[in-house]
């Protein structure tokens, strides 16, 4: 497997700033589940990073080791520069520079606002903690709210409460777990672009675990996706979502269908016809899979064509249109919200001009020719 871990990590910045978060072949076991393994990961002063995959594929594994709450068996973690967890050392939870933010909020129900948020800073004297204090609630906009107890904020304040608290010692990572999953669709793109915002304002490093898609690749600055524990792909969002390194990470990060493909003078060919050129494989002759992604899909009625309109789903901007080919495969489609062909429609099928395909063999992504498979022929 091509795991672009490693080749996505951030040069070290020329003013000599160690980066935030460096994760380097950390392995976590419970027994005989692997948790977390041999994760590589930077992130830079300022960065957002996203983690997003399945459900029980190491995301909150991975934040608790980087929090302190669990320890890893393999590997070093090291947190502005400082080891904090290697074969050796092992640096407590409170001791290390990481603030914590939980779908639940975890706030203190007995506690008013202003003293949720002093929490973690006893280490203050009186004066400086009331100051921060002060200024973290600011930045929340929840100032005014500082002598109310939790249960008479909204969910949404609530969830600010806990990312003051979490930024109030000026953590070097924050890290975050589903931070909006408790809260209702309305509410949470208002609070995830509060969260943002408050992050960038503060050019505070966070790591934030979704299970939301849109969610990882609108906010982050780097999505890493994860699988059985393993990184599969760490990348821009662009990449991840136009290059993805694995059929999983394709099929995970958007709609996307797959079909047998065949390359041959560098001419992408499948069941649909010609796909695109494939420059650089001019002396080649292999086959692949060719990952389709509705938005890449174009449709044409056409009397005269074996596809068939097989199912379509008003989405509201889009209409989804499933289409079945002559082999039996489908592929999707997003039309405008306007356009809706009745099942049965019998269309051409293409792809849309510009698209660059992704190319599988096997479960993995290639951008260049295998090497078996040029010089043969051409
Ligand atoms: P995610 O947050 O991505 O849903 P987790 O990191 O919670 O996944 O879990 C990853 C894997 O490790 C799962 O198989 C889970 O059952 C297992 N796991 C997590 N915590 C423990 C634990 N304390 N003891 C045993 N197994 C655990
Ligand atoms: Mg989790």
């Amino acid at each position: 497997m091509s795991v672009q871990a490693a080749s996505a990590r951030l040069a070290p910045r020329a003013d000599g700033t160690p980066p935030a978060l460096v994760l380097d072949g950390v392995t976590k076991r419970y027994g005989a589940v692997v948790g977390a393994s041999a994760l590589e990961l930077t992130a830079g002063p300022g960065e957002l990073v996203t983690l997003i995959g399945p459900s029980g594929c190491g995301k909150s594994t991975t934040l608790r080791l980087i929090a302190g709450l669990e320890r890893p068996d393999e590997g070093t973690i090291r947190i502005a520069g400082e080891v904090v967890a290697d074969g050796r050392r092992f640096q407590e939870p409170e001791r290390r520079r990481v603030g914590l933010v939980f779908q639940d909020h975890a706030l203190f129900p007995h506690l008013t606002v202003a003293k949720n948020v002093a929490f973690g800073l006893d280490g203050l004297p009186r004066a400086a903690r009331r100051a921060r204090v002060g200024e973290v609630l600011d930045l929340v906009r929840l100032g005014h709210l500082a002598g109310r107890y939790p249960h008479e904020l909204s969910g949404g304040e609530q969830q600010r409460v806990a990312l003051a608290r979490a930024l109030a010692p000026r953590p070097a990572v924050v890290l975050l777990d589903e931070p909006f999953s408790s809260l209702d669709e309305s509410l949470r793109a208002q609070v995830r672009r509060d969260t943002v915002a408050t992050l960038r304002e503060t050019g505070t490093t966070g790591v934030l675990v979704t299970h939301d898609q849109t969610e990882a690749l609108s906010v982050g600055h780097r999505v890493v996706v994860m699988r059985d524990g393993v990184i599969e792909q760490a990348d821009v969002p662009e990449k991840v979502f136009e290059q993805p390194a694995t059929r999983f990470v394709a099929s995970f990060m958007g709609d996307a269908d797959f079909l047998p493909a065949h390359v041959h003078r560098a001419l992408l060919t499948c069941e649909i016809g010609v796909v695109s050129t494939v420059p650089g494989w001019g002396g080649s002759d292999v086959d692949v899979d060719v990952v389709l992604r509705p938005h890449e899909v174009a449709l044409d009625p056409d009397p005269g064509a074996t596809a068939r309109v097989s199912a379509v789903e008003y989405h509201g901007a889009f209409v989804l249109h499933h289409v079945r080919l002559a082999s039996g495969r489908t592929l999707r489609s997003w039309q405008p919200h306007n356009v809706r062909l009745p099942v049965g429609t019998a269309v051409t099928v293409t792809v849309a001009a510009g698209t660059t395909p992704t190319l599988l063999i096997g479960d993995t992504a290639v951008t260049s020719p295998p090497a078996a498979a040029t010089g043969a022929s051409g």
